[in-house]
């Protein structure tokens, strides 16, 4: 398929250091390989990373993970309804499902490829009871309004930010916003990762509690802590049916050490976001948002989108980029065009104008900190060729 004579470049890669290896080593030979003192570790440097040693940190075994405790502390379930992003991946919407309660889907502004506000506070009902925001591609969703609209209705607010470690609003990092939880995800290609991984991180010490419970089968040890001086080591109570969500010791060592580099990191997708957008500006292309002065984006995805004065069709871009012997994707194929949610839901493209118009003319380069200052040029040299064509 490549007609390069340079190796394929693939859309990411994970940039896993000597630390992490021998970290990970050092769990395999300490004999306690599953959720231990190392996923302990990874929790109170999250909390520490933060700056907010009283946050709760909840290592998890994937975002997806973490979203659904979320929810289910919340006591999301039948009847209830969510309002999230229709330009999203399925993990932040299929939670809502799991639980039995409905997910209602909204259209994006096109400026920042977010949530539209507004059009969140059109769709709450009476049977409202939930907002979950999507960081996109790491630029920080408007929270200051959503979080008014969530006080002025009584809902509560779960941040999806499985793309935006380590993205600011006003300075403040996310998962330190208000809301009522913030989950990141520490999947392969995100801006860290421990392989398969999340956090769930709540100031809520209710909702915290229930997660914890949650997370490893249901079982309770607090409960009985309170009423006896002594606990005997094997003695546990299973007060709810949960679930098998726990982080492995063998996970948490890379988080650790991916965690210390996670601004370096930023700086290195900063450096290149920065690359790619004074090479593209004069191309028929729409530049990613950026983040407002004084602000981070995380850059997890780069996002280009064909202006009207593009020539080539997405399908066709992607396809040249391909056989130049790069790898590039799309994020997302929107919601409301996946077979479960548009028949569950009865949705059409019209319904979501500005995702659907998104998701037609846009793909992602791949901007990660594992590309060399020539990697990032050939993906220049790229771009340009097929955009001038
Ligand atoms: C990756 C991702 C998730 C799920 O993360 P996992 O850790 O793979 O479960 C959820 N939401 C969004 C927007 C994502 O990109």
């Amino acid at each position: 398929m490549s007609e390069s004579p340079l190796p394929f470049l693939p859309f990411a890669l994970p940039e896993i250091g000597e630390d992490e290896i021998h970290e990970v080593v050092d769990t395999l030979r300490s004999g306690w390989v599953t959720t231990g003192p190392k996923a302990k570790r990874f929790e109170q440097d999250f909390a520490a990373f933060l700056g907010e040693p009283e946050i709760e940190c909840i290592a998890v075994n994937s975002a997806t993970a973490g979203l659904h405790l979320a929810l289910e502390a919340m006591g999301i379930g039948p009847g209830d309804e969510v309002i999230t992003t229709t330009h999203t991946f399925t993990a932040t919407a299929e939670v809502v499902r799991y639980l039995g309660a409905d997910v209602v889907l909204v259209d994006i502004d096109p400026a920042t490829l977010n949530i539209d506000p507004r059009l969140v506070e059109a769709a709450i009902t009476p049977r409202t009871r939930c907002i979950i925001p999507v960081h996109y591609a790491g630029l920080a969703v408007d929270m200051i309004a959503i979080l008014d609209i969530a006080r002025k209705h009584g809902l509560r607010v779960l941040e999806d930010a499985a793309h935006a470690l380590p993205t600011t609003l006003e300075k403040e990092l996310i998962g330190t916003m208000g809301s009522d939880a913030t989950v990141f995800s520490f999947y392969a290609n995100k801006t860290m990762t421990t392989g398969e991984g999340g956090m769930l991180v709540t100031r809520n010490a209710e909702l915290a509690k229930r997660a914890k419970v949650m997370r490893l089968h249901g079982m309770n040890r607090d409960a009985f802590d309170r009423f006896t001086a002594k606990v005997p080591s094997w003695y546990y109570e299973i007060v709810a049916p949960g679930f098998k969500y726990n982080l492995t010791d063998i996970a948490a060592a890379l988080g650790i050490h991916q965690l210390k580099r996670i601004q370096a990191f930023q700086a290195r997708r900063e450096q290149i976001a920065a690359a790619y957008n004074e090479a593209f500006a004069d191309l028929p292309l729409i530049l990613p948002p950026k983040a407002v002065e004084g602000d981070v984006h995380s850059w997890h995805l780069y996002v280009l989108r064909l202006s009207d004065a593009a020539k080539i069709e997405r399908d066709a871009f992607i396809e040249a980029m391909f056989a130049a012997g790069i790898g590039c994707s799309v994020h997302y194929i929107p919601l409301h065009l996946q077979p479960y949610w548009r028949d569950r839901y009865g949705l059409a493209p019209e319904q979501f104008p500005h995702s659907q118009k998104a998701y037609e003319r846009s793909f992602s380069i791949p901007l990660y900190t594992a590309m060399s200052d020539a990697d990032v040029q050939r993906v220049i040299a790229a771009v340009r060729r097929i955009a001038l064509a």
